[in-house]
């Protein structure tokens, strides 16, 4: 079983509702013995009323805890961090501060705006705003350095009401290779979000994701971690989608994924 390096709860993440109880009851019945907590921390977020980031020592004390309570099933401590270009220096500072297994970065705004509420972007053709969002991942990499993995890369493709517009190298061959350029030269990992994958399905779309075109890019550079995370909120979101994107990575060829420990990859066969 490959690791879930991507899950919150609702003691830390404002927008979670599951508690860590439930998250490990679930976990340990799929018959997992580890997974990745990555609690979200957005610096200077939009203001929707909601609390996006916690205090850092109460989060080492309670992980602790969780931990001393988990015996062997095993925790890895991790953050995801919300992108903006602004805070790039406070995120490097905060990721360093802690003892943290695993940092994920993410571009959760387009121009500072929310698309999960704000639908405007979608206005723009598709290409254009891809090639923007895929250019803010580029420099989030290129501005930040304590991170491991850079989570969700299809993200802004999640809400789009046209779910024929997603990302593919195709459309947008210059950014992506910005893109995994930065990220191979600083040994960074890719996930597949497979909440992306299950949004996707739910909209009755059938295809193949994320694109292969852009998954065998990032190995043909020389890209060597993949991760896999299900961003689960919610109790039964745990891992959503695993065995389809297992499989789908080995129809590729792809023979691992990695999970962070320390923020050292450890590889884990398909
Ligand atoms: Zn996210
Ligand atoms: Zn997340």
């Amino acid at each position: 079983m490959v690791t879930d390096g991507h899950n919150h709860t609702k003691h830390f993440s404002a927008d979670a509702g599951q508690s860590i109880d439930e998250l490990i009851a679930q976990a340990k019945q799929a018959g997992f013995n580890r997974i990745g907590i990555t609690e979200h921390y957005e610096i200077d977020y939009v203001d929707d009323g909601l609390n996006w980031m916690f205090d850092l020592d109460e989060y080492n004390r309670t992980f602790e805890e969780w931990r001393a309570k988990a015996g062997d099933f095993e925790l890895l401590k991790g953050i995801e961090f919300g992108y903006q270009t602004h805070v790039a220096g406070e995120i490097d500072k905060v990721a360093a501060s802690i003892p943290l297994d695993v940092v994920l970065l993410s571009v959760h705004l387009f121009r500072g705006k929310d698309f999960y509420v704000d639908r405007e972007c979608y206005q723009m053709p598709a290409k254009e705003l891809h090639s923007e969002y895929i250019n803010k991942m580029a420099e989030m990499c290129e501005k930040c350095n304590n991170f491991d993995v850079v989570a969700h890369y299809d993200y802004i493709n999640r809400y789009a009401d046209n779910k024929n517009d997603f990302i593919t190298y195709e459309e947008t061959p210059k950014e992506i290779d910005r893109l995994f350029e930065v990220m191979i030269a600083k040994e960074k990992a890719l996930e597949i979000n497979t909440k992306s994958i299950q949004k996707h399905r739910q909209g009755g779309f059938t295809r193949d994701l994320p694109d292969a075109a852009i998954l065998n890019r990032y190995r043909d550079m020389g890209g060597k971690f993949i991760t896999l995370g299900s961003d689960s909120h919610f109790p039964g979101t745990f891992a959503v989608c695993f065995t389809e994107a297992v499989e789908y990575l080995k129809s590729l060829g792809f023979k691992e994924t990695v999970y962070f420990k320390d923020h050292k990859p450890h590889f884990e066969s398909l």
